[in-house]
């Protein structure tokens, strides 16, 4: 019986920050202060948490964060036209817009005004055309994060079975294509995937991105896989949990990601790395060297 490695996300999400840190110094002292601009509408619990956390690591690693709230009648309208402004200001160099929006306002509209040089969310079509074609452009920050917790174990992905379980837009099918890109043969399942143990049992990744504890069981994973949980959910007693049933896939498994403490921590690593990015191809085009 084998017990796996445990993938510690906060850990090496600590890694990341600290080596974004290091960049934003040197962003600072060449006179270009990253900086990010979030914008929650609305006064959704969860929201009000995820946008003080980004603003909270923002800060700790030295990058300027605008925190723009607004009522949750805002009209679209409005919303676009202070988009537009962040977009024109040279001074930030990332816009995020946290979801989910009010009903009255259209999500893609609202990700499709962003300017794609400030798409740090990665969520843009622009972005994901980019992604498909291989181009250099933003990942989006969950799965990239993904990628980066796979790295960690040590394993090249050339050549291996990956299989993604979620399809969607945001998580599923930008980690089916930044694994294909790996060089990984990658199979992707669904709602409508009669099987899901026939394809994970075959795989020597398996990532989960559903939203539905107890997804991926012990049964379900070949001896040695390494196990990426991107699932978030509340158990019976209101504790988070993710899709996969940590005790016993940890039996089999080679390496594994916890919830709290997997990939949740990679998200905002990743967030923040985009913004650096998006601030040193800035200072780049202004002709600034850090
Ligand atoms: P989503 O948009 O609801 O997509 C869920 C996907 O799971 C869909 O493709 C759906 O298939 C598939 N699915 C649903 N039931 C299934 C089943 N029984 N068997 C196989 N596939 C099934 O969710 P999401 O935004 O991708 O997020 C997925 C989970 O990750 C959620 O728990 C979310 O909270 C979490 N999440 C965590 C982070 C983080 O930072 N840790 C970030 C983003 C998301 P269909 O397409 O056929 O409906």
């Amino acid at each position: 019986m084998t017990t796996a490695a445990r993938i510690d996300g906060t850990a090496i999400a600590r890694e990341v920050r600290a080596g974004v840190a290091r960049r934003v110094a040197r962003l600072a002292a060449a006179g270009q202060l990253p900086s990010l601009a979030v914008i929650l509408v609305g006064d959704d619990p969860a929201s009000q948490v995820y946008v003080r956390n980004k603003i909270k690591a923002c800060a700790e690693a030295g990058i300027r964060s605008l925190h723009e709230t607004y009522p949750a009648d805002l009209s679209e309208k409005d919303l676009l036209g202070r988009i537009a402004a962040l977009n024109a200001d040279d001074a930030v160099h990332g816009i995020l817009v946290q979801m989910p929006l009010p009903p009255h306002i259209s999500a893609q509209r609202v990700i499709e005004a962003i300017d794609a040089s400030k798409d740090v969310d990665g969520y843009s079509i622009e972005s994901a055309g980019r992604l498909l074609a291989g181009l250099p452009g933003f990942k989006p920050c969950t799965p990239w994060g993904c990628m980066t917790l796979i790295a960690s174990t040590g394993m090249s992905l050339r050549g291996k079975h990956a299989v993604v379980i979620g399809r969607s837009n945001t998580v599923g099918k930008p980690m089916a294509l930044l694994l294909l890109q790996a060089d990984a043969t990658v199979t992707v399942c669904h709602s409508r995937t009669p099987d899901l143990g026939e394809h994970t049992r075959r795989a020597d990744v398996v990532v989960v991105a559903v939203g539905r504890a107890g997804t991926l069981t012990a049964d379900m994973v070949k001896p040695g896989a390494v196990v990426i949980d991107v699932g978030m959910n509340r158990d019976a007693g209101g504790k988070l949990c993710g899709d996969v049933d940590f005790a016993g896939v940890a039996e089999v498994a080679g390496a594994i990601t916890p919830v709290p403490g997997g990939v949740g921590p990679m998200t905002i690593a990743m967030l923040l790395s985009n913004t650096v990015d998006a601030a040193e191809r800035a200072a780049a085009a202004q002709g600034l060297s850090s």
